[in-house]
Formats: C-alpha cells, sequence, structure tokens
C-alpha cells in the first residue's frame, strides 16, 4: 500500500455456486423448537378444558400480591422450581407476565421508582458484555425519564449514583455461567437475575438460586413460547408490588387461559419425575438434556476441522444436583468466534446462514450467536453446510 506496509484482511470467500442457490437457514431466533418431538410424543398429557364459562373475571387471587395470578399456576411454578432444585423459592412473591420480557420491564419499573432511587437522573442499565441484545432495546424503547441504558457492567463506574445491573445465567449468548459483575463491588448496583436458562436441558443445576429477583420463562423451561408466560419471583413484597402495578396498568394481567395450560404443563413435567421412578434422565428435562447434548456434539464434531474459521466455547463439566451426575453444559445458542478481522456473521451469511452478530450483544463483529434450539432439519442441514464455510487471508498491498 501507500505507507509501503504490508496488512493482512481476513475477508470472506464466496460460496461455490451451489451453496448460493442453497436454501437459507435461519438461525438468528431463539424458537424453541428443539423439544416439539417430545410434546408430540406426549402432548396428550397436557390436554385442558376451558369452558365458555371460564377466565370470564380479570381477578384471580385477591389474597396474592399478584392478584391476577392463577393459584394453579404459583402451585405449579413453586413445585416445578424444588422438584429440579433451581431456584428457592420460600420467602419469595411470585409475580406472573406474558413471558418474562414485561416482567424485565416491571423489573426496571419497580427499582427505579423506589424511595431510596435518586430521581432526578433516569438510572442506568448495565449488564456484562456480550449481553443479551434485547434488554438495550427495552430500555431504550420508551426513551424513559426513569432508566436508561448504561452498556457493558465491566466497564462501568458504578459508584456514581444507583443504577441497575442485569445478571444472565447461564447468559445468552455465549452460555457462560455468572455472576454479577459491578453491582456487589459498589453497594450502588440493584440486581435483576434472568435465569431463563437455568434448567437441566441446558447447564447442570448446581444449586438453588437465591437472589432478590429471579426471572423464568415457560419459553425455554418447555419451550412453550407461544403461551407466552414468565414468572417472577420476587424478596421484597414492595418491588413485587410495584412489578403488580406495572403489569395492571400496561395490560390488566396475564391471559387465564394461558396460565392454566401453563400450570398443566408444569405439573406434567413435575409430575414425570414421580413417575419415572426419580430416574432423571427419562423425565422432561432429561430427555431434553440428551437432545441438547446431542446437537452440540454434532456441532462440535462439525467444527472440529475449522479450526482456522471459527471455534466454539468450551465449558467445563459439572455435577448436576437433578441429574445426580456430572455433565458438560449444552447451551441454547452457540457462540462463534472468528479470526481477528473476519465479520462472522456476514461469512455466514454469505454462506445462507443466518445468524446474529456479535455488535448486537455489544461485542466484536468476529462474533456471531446460532441457535441450537430450532427445528431438527434446519439444524441438520446447517452442520451438512459448516463444511464449505471458510475465510480467506488476502495481503493487501
Ligand atoms: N431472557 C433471555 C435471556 C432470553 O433469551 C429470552 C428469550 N429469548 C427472554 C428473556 C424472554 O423470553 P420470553 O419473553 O419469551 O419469556
Amino acid at each position: 500500500n501507500r505507507n509501503g506496509t504490508t496488512t493482512t484482511t481476513t475477508t470472506v470467500k464466496p460460496p461455490p455456486v451451489t451453496l448460493q442457490q442453497s436454501p437459507i437457514i435461519n438461525l438468528d431466533r431463539g424458537d424453541p423448537s428443539v423439544f416439539e418431538p417430545y410434546w408430540r410424543k406426549n402432548g396428550g398429557k397436557c390436554t385442558i378444558t376451558i369452558s365458555g364459562h371460564d377466565s370470564l373475571s380479570y381477578f384471580s387471587d385477591p389474597n396474592s400480591v399478584c392478584w391476577y395470578m392463577e393459584p394453579e399456576l404459583q402451585e405449579a411454578i413453586r413445585r416445578v422450581h424444588r422438584v429440579v432444585g433451581n431456584a428457592e423459592t420460600e420467602g419469595c412473591h411470585v409475580v406472573a407476565g406474558t413471558g418474562s420480557t414485561v416482567l424485565f420491564q416491571a423489573a426496571l419499573y419497580a427499582l427505579s421508582t423506589s424511595s431510596s432511587s435518586v430521581a432526578a437522573e433516569p438510572m442506568k442499565v448495565v449488564c456484562a458484555a456480550p449481553y443479551y441484545s434485547q434488554y438495550k432495546e427495552q430500555v431504550e424503547l420508551l426513551q424513559s425519564r426513569l432508566y436508561e441504558w448504561g452498556g457493558d457492567a465491566e466497564t462501568f463506574d458504578g459508584s456514581a449514583a444507583p443504577f441497575i445491573e442485569v445478571v444472565t445465567s447461564p447468559n445468552n449468548p455465549d452460555g457462560s455461567l455468572r455472576e454479577a459483575a459491578v453491582a456487589n463491588k459498589t453497594g450502588n448496583g440493584k440486581l435483576i437475575h434472568d435465569l431463563a436458562y437455568y434448567w437441566p436441558n441446558y447447564t447442570p443445576i448446581t444449586r438453588p438460586a437465591d437472589y432478590d429477583i429471579m426471572l423464568f420463562t415457560l419459553t425455554k423451561c418447555t419451550g412453550h413460547a407461544g403461551s407466552r408466560i414468565g414468572w417472577a419471583l420476587v424478596k421484597d413484597v414492595e418491588v413485587a408490588k410495584k412489578m403488580t402495578t406495572f403489569m395492571q396498568i400496561t395490560t390488566i394481567g396475564v391471559s387465564k387461559d394461558s396460565q392454566l395450560r401453563a400450570a398443566k404443563i408444569l405439573d406434567v413435567v413435575a409430575e414425570d419425575f414421580g413417575y419415572a421412578g426419580n430416574d432423571a434422565d427419562k423425565t422432561f428435562f432429561g430427555e431434553s438434556r440428551k437432545l441438547m447434548a446431542e446437537r452440540w456434539e454434532k456441532l462440535r464434531e462439525a467444527v472440529k476441522d475449522k479450526k482456522d474459521v471459527f471455534t466454539l466455547p468450551k465449558y467445563p463439566k459439572r455435577y448436576c444436583n437433578f441429574s445426580g451426575r456430572y455433565f458438560q453444559p449444552a447451551p441454547a445458542f452457540g457462540w462463534l468466534e472468528c479470526k481477528e478481522g473476519c465479520d462472522a456473521s456476514a461469512l455466514m451469511k454469505a454462506h445462507n446462514v443466518l445468524t446474529r452478530g456479535g455488535e448486537t450483544f455489544g461485542v466484536s463483529s468476529r462474533y456471531t450467536r446460532i441457535s441450537m434450539i430450532g427445528r431438527e432439519e434446519e439444524f441438520e442441514r446447517f452442520i451438512e453446510r459448516i463444511s464449505g464455510i471458510q475465510c480467506v487471508d488476502e495481503e493487501d498491498e
């Protein structure tokens, strides 16, 4: 080049013509169709009947902080956590949501309006990068005066004012197990733990999680994303009340039809444990863990010969209290890392594979996220396609 130096850039090599014409594989979204075959086999157990005279009232349980929550759902949630051992529910209030997405917003509202928060400036909301891309979008959507996006928790100075830290564990996108990055260091931070993936399908259950606000969702637990049921386990009754108020003002509650169906599905999943004679492998969680482990094995095998193109994170084996054995996490997403200078999602796109690039998660475009929880055919097609994916180094003189 003009300076007389030589630089090396990595470019996306155009795929062979046959691949250019090959069908698009969409691994961008985290739509949990992976468990559909299990539910096709076992779906009959979950059937409920809702008559014309059911679900007329807005109200469900006037004695509960979350008055629109069906007692059956509350009981089923507590039970499934007891059986799986992934969260301490004793002393927690349960707040239901239309998925956990809305509960994240309810928690932001509750935490940013509590008496100890300084209201003069919007509270910063931070999360260690790579972070779930939707947090930033949700925080910024309404340009609230209560809170605003503060970016990467790792580089955030939490000493100045109260702030909110979101901890996602296992993390979306990279599957890492996490603790707060900054909140516990300064005493100014309020925590929201998003534990959407803390189920034996994806990760060993090492202990019951026990935090101030824990978000869970049926979407990732059983795969029923379309039912739109999520829940928060909340220690402080005032926070639980404010979250309920948020739900009341924005949606006047959550579909009772969905709640009843979710209660039934969670009951079936918890009862499974008893029927299977305490053999965790034969339960929904055991079978789905096996499925996820098989997918990961196939992915690792396919990527093995592609070290020059991309690598995957390694996860140490841990003892799972639920299944009574050591196993390696099998996260809902694969987090691919390409070499310096390579745009990972552009590379995949050139091969007709849609993924979500690192920049959406607050990190470099060298990374991209692929869904591991989509349909079987799509996943298999992706595995076949991996062998043809390559980056090339070009000498730019
Ligand atoms: N948190 C995380 C980390 C997620 O990945 C998702 C779904 N992609 C959600 C929350 C929201 O799930 P839902 O609204 O379907 O409950």
